[in-house]
């Protein structure tokens, strides 16, 4: 009698419901893309530093560790199927071990560009994507001469770990740059032209193992503090402009071979161009509102994608404004609840920390176009 060869899926078979799949960060980002999971049939189990974090709140299982805890990520690895991440700023160490061990989706070449706004902005402009005028900066020498080539007003951002606003200064005519390079630590960092904008749109696409490949319809962003306020569908553009933006969405998708998710964010500036600000390779704030006006949500996509499954129909069944509740503004549940026309998602966070996302609420209309 001969042993049967063992089973080797191929890296390309879709992985059945029944499945587990490791995130990686325990935000609500995650705990929306678990809830998605489950719908599915998947079993998460979530690799978060924090307990009880919103994701442990609704998963299987979790692993409460530093994501540098090498050993704590190899027992993780060991446990689950494929791994995602709902947070970015993995170090490459942590996810070059995931790899050796499991299929990690999207792949670190994303993950990698999407950490570092230099090579963020590198890669845009190598793909034909324009973006703000911008200059690396390692010194206040250097400040000074990237100030001189760009001018004022002008921002200054970290290359690393910025979100919601962190790690920047805006340079105005009245700034010391020396006082501006200090704020920010003396951390490398760019410095890129203020862009004066008629608004800021988002576009999130999936793509799949078999290189298919979806989009959401763009998004209309408005900003307060830095951090996502309203996100309005569909965004008041013309269909041309759209149109670019899925395109811009799609290119970064394929030259990036993604697997996943994406969510590319673009300024519109007053004569009608795109400029890509940022990239995040994860389910998106300013794609919540699909959860309750598309076919296929931003979750279930990125379930999908990450699992080998085909991708659903993005399709908008509603127009759709939603709504951050940031801090304090989750107090209004009450009243939330008692709108007939508003959808609450709440992210079961114990502490209303100001600047810091509770839930949101989405309110439909039925869709114009
Ligand atoms: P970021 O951290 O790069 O996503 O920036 C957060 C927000 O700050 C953006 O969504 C914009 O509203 C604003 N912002 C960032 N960079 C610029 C820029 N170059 N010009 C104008 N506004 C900006």
């Amino acid at each position: 009698m001969t042993t049967p060869a063992p089973l080797v899926l191929s890296p390309s078979a879709p992985l059945p419901p029944g499945s587990t799949i490791g995130i990686i960060g325990g935000g609500q980002l995650g705990r929306m893309a678990a809830l998605a999971a489950a719908s599915l049939g998947y079993r998460v189990h979530v690799f978060c530093p924090e307990k009880d974090s919103p994701t442990e709140q609704v998963v299987a299982a979790a692993t409460v560790a530093e994501y540098t805890d090498l050993a704590a990520l190899e027992a993780f690895a060991r446990a689950v199927d494929v791994v995602t991440f709902e947070f970015e700023n993995i170090p490459a160490d942590s996810v070059r071990l995931l790899a050796s061990l499991v299929p990690v989706r999207p792949s670190w070449r994303v993950l990698e560009v999407a950490q570092d706004r230099i090579t963020e902005k590198r890669f845009f402009n190598s793909i034909g994507i324009a973006t703000a005028p911008w200059a690396a900066v390692t010194s206040a020498a250097e400040l000074k001469d990237a100030v001189e080539t760009i001018g004022r007003p002008s921002v200054l951002k970290t290359t690393r770990l910025g979100y919601d606003g962190k790690g920047q200064v805006k340079i105005t005519a009245e700034t010391n740059l020396d006082e501006a390079w200090a704020a920010l630590g003396g951390a490398e960092s760019v410095l890129e032209g203020f862009i004066d904008f008629a608004g800021e749109v988002s576009v999130i696409v999936a793509r799949g193992v078999d290189g298919h490949w979806a989009t959401f319809d763009p998004a209309w962003n408005i900003h307060t503090n830095h951090i996502l306020d309203t996100t309005t569908i569909p965004a008041p553009i013309p269909q041309s402009l759209a149109d670019e933006a899925e395109e811009a969405a799609h290119k970064v998708a394929e030259a990036l071979d993604l697997v996943g998710l994406l969510a590319v964010e673009l300024f519109v500036t007053k004569d009608g161009r795109l400029l890509a600000n940022e990239m995040a390779p994860r389910p998106h704030n300013s794609g919540h509102w699909t959860i309750d006006a598309c076919v296929t949500d931003q979750f279930e996509q990125f379930v999908r994608a990450v699992c080998g499954l085909p991708l659903g129909s993005p399709m908008r069944h509603s127009d759709a404004e939603m709504k951050n509740l940031i801090g304090d503004d989750v107090n209004d549940w009450p009243k939330i609840l008692n709108d007939p026309g508003a959808k609450l998602h709440l992210y079961g966070k114990a502490e209303a920390r100001s600047g810091r996302k509770m839930g949101h609420v989405t309110r439909l209309r039925p869709r114009k176009d």
